[in-house]
Formats: C-alpha cells, sequence, structure tokens
C-alpha cells in the first residue's frame, strides 16, 4: 500500500494510545474468536483481567472498567461465559456509566510503516514490560488476589494469554518453549521484568530479517546503545549487557512516569 505518513514520537518513550488500543482490540477482537470461555480459558482471562485491573498504570476510567469487569467475573457463578456478556458489558453497560475505553485503534510507539505490521503485537509486549515493571516496583498492589507472593505472576499470566488467546499460533508455540526451558529460574520480581527482557531479544533475534520486520523499524537487540549507553559493555573484545543497568533502565523506560498521553483520543 502507499506509505502514510508518521506520527509524532519519540522512541525513548512509552504510549498510553498503544497499551489502550491493545486492551481494545484483546477484549473486542482478540476474544470475540472465542464464543464462550469456560475451563482454563475462562480461568486465563480472569487471570489476565485481575493482573490488568490491580497493575495497569492507566486513566482512571480505564482502571474502573477493568475493576468492574474483574469483579463482575468473580461474581459470576457461570462455569462457562459466552463472550456476547462479555462484550455486552465492555461496549454498552461500562459506555453508559462513563467507565470508557477508547474505542478506536490509534498506534503511536507501535505504528508501522503500512497495515498488518507491528501494532497489536507490538502493543502486547508494551504492556506486558509494563506490567512486570508495576509489579516490581509496587509489591502490595497483588494482596488478596490469589496471586501475590508470586514473583512470576505476570509472566504466567502472560504465558497462559499468549498460548490460549493470541492469533499467532506460532508465536505461542515458540514462547511456550522458552518458558518451558528458563521460567523456573526466575525467583524475584525484578528477575521477571529482566526475564521478559531477554525473551524478547530472543524473538528480535529470531525475528531479524524475516517478513514481520517493518522496514522503517528494523529489529534490534534492544535496548541500543544511543537509548541506554551504560546497559552496554565490552568484556575481552566481546559485546556484554551490564544487567544492572538493563534492569534500571528498564524500570524507567516501562514506569508509569515515562507513559505519554500524546496521539490519546
Ligand atoms: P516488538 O518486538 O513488538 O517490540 C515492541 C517495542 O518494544 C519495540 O518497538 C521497542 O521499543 C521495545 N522492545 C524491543 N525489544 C525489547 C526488549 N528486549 N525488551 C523490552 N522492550 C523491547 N512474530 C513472529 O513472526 N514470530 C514469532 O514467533 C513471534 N512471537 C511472538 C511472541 C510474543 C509473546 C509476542 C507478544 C509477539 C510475537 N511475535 C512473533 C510478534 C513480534 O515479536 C513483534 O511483536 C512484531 O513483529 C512487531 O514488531 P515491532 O517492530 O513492533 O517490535
Amino acid at each position: 500500500g502507499t506509505a502514510e505518513a508518521l506520527k509524532d514520537f519519540e522512541k525513548s518513550k512509552v504510549y498510553m494510545a498503544d497499551l489502550e488500543s491493545g486492551l481494545h482490540y484483546l477484549l473486542r477482537v482478540e476474544l470475540a474468536t472465542h464464543q464462550t470461555l469456560e475451563g482454563e480459558e475462562l480461568k486465563t482471562f480472569k487471570d489476565f483481567v485481575t493482573v490488568v485491573a490491580k497493575l495497569f498504570p492507566g486513566r482512571q476510567s480505564v482502571v474502573k472498567l477493568l475493576e468492574t469487569l474483574l469483579e463482575w467475573l468473580v461474581s459470576l457463578p457461570l462455569e462457562k461465559i459466552p463472550f456476547d456478556a462479555i462484550l455486552d458489558l465492555v461496549n454498552n453497560k461500562m459506555r453508559i456509566s462513563g467507565m470508557f475505553l477508547s474505542d478506536q485503534l490509534q498506534w503511536v510507539g507501535c505504528q508501522g510503516s503500512r497495515v498488518g505490521l507491528r501494532g497489536y503485537p507490538c502493543s502486547l509486549w508494551t504492556l506486558f514490560h509494563v506490567l512486570t515493571v508495576q509489579a516490581a516496583s509496587r509489591p502490595d498492589a497483588l494482596a488478596n488476589t490469589g496471586l501475590e507472593e508470586n514473583p512470576k505472576a505476570v509472566l504466567q499470566t502472560m504465558r497462559k494469554y499468549i498460548v490460549n488467546f493470541f492469533g499467532c499460533q506460532e508465536c505461542g508455540k515458540h514462547f511456550e518453549e522458552m518458558a518451558v526451558a528458563s521460567l523456573p529460574q526466575v525467583k524475584s520480581v525484578d528477575q521477571a521484568v529482566l526475564w521478559l527482557w531477554r525473551k524478547h531479544n530472543q524473538v528480535n533475534g529470531r525475528l531479524a530479517g524475516t517478513m514481520s520486520e517493518d522496514p522503517h523499524f528494523p529489529k534490534t537487540q534492544w535496548p541500543s546503545p544511543d537509548l541506554c549507553p551504560t546497559c552496554h559493555e565490552e568484556q575481552d573484545g566481546i559485546h556484554v549487557w551490564n544487567e544492572d543497568k538493563v534492569l534500571m533502565f528498564l524500570k524507567q523506560h516501562y514506569g508509569a512516569a515515562n507513559i505519554s498521553p500524546k496521539h490519546m483520543y
């Protein structure tokens, strides 16, 4: 297609428009491929809504919407929930009471140079990086959810979400293989932040130069030296990461204070 002009953005920022558009897509489009939720899928969706309701550093109206969705899911005695009921809640009841989730997709840091590139998968990575950082900086946020005391709560929820719902099944398979191999070694919320960074770089490495790559946004080992000079070191002529610096950088980059409201509807 014809190239559109790219919106103004800075790669040193995270954009709330991407996070909200991602949630919109997840709740209204991705879940719609499942007519009913039951068993493992329902449990996965409940855990996902729990994690975002408690940790999403977003607008009050969005957090309220997530909390209401969570209360409703927890209070339902049903073992099977029709997707239409979830959609009705998200679209209608919440709209009326002013709990608002933007209903247009607006990609900013996740914009692609053409349709079909970047967008939702980019926002999902971004969302989970933000959530692992929130879990590390607000240790009490998951109190009384059944997920407290588990430093891997966010990652396990992500893993289950990706396997059960993420439209790209190949991605789910790869992610599951990485989780089986190395998730058991994660013992703290800080290690969880670093684990997701490391695995994301592994995926970037695998996808560099393939059709998934947007030529305007080449896959790199992230953060590049211009974003975080101190993250990079050399030992005996070989590049090594300074993981203490990487952790500090991730907490700053994906921290609530670095999320920009620019280009929000
Ligand atoms: P993305 O990789 O989506 O990254 C988004 C943003 O995160 C970047 O712009 C950058 O700002 C930041 N970032 C980059 N690297 C890191 C890092 N290491 N740590 C923290 N932040 C970082 N596609 C496939 O074709 N095959 C797959 O197997 C596959 N597996 C996937 C598994 C998961 C769990 C997810 C969420 C997506 C997967 N995808 C896969 C999609 C793919 O990883 C990209 O999301 C997609 O190609 C869009 O790439 P992007 O250029 O927008 O950058």
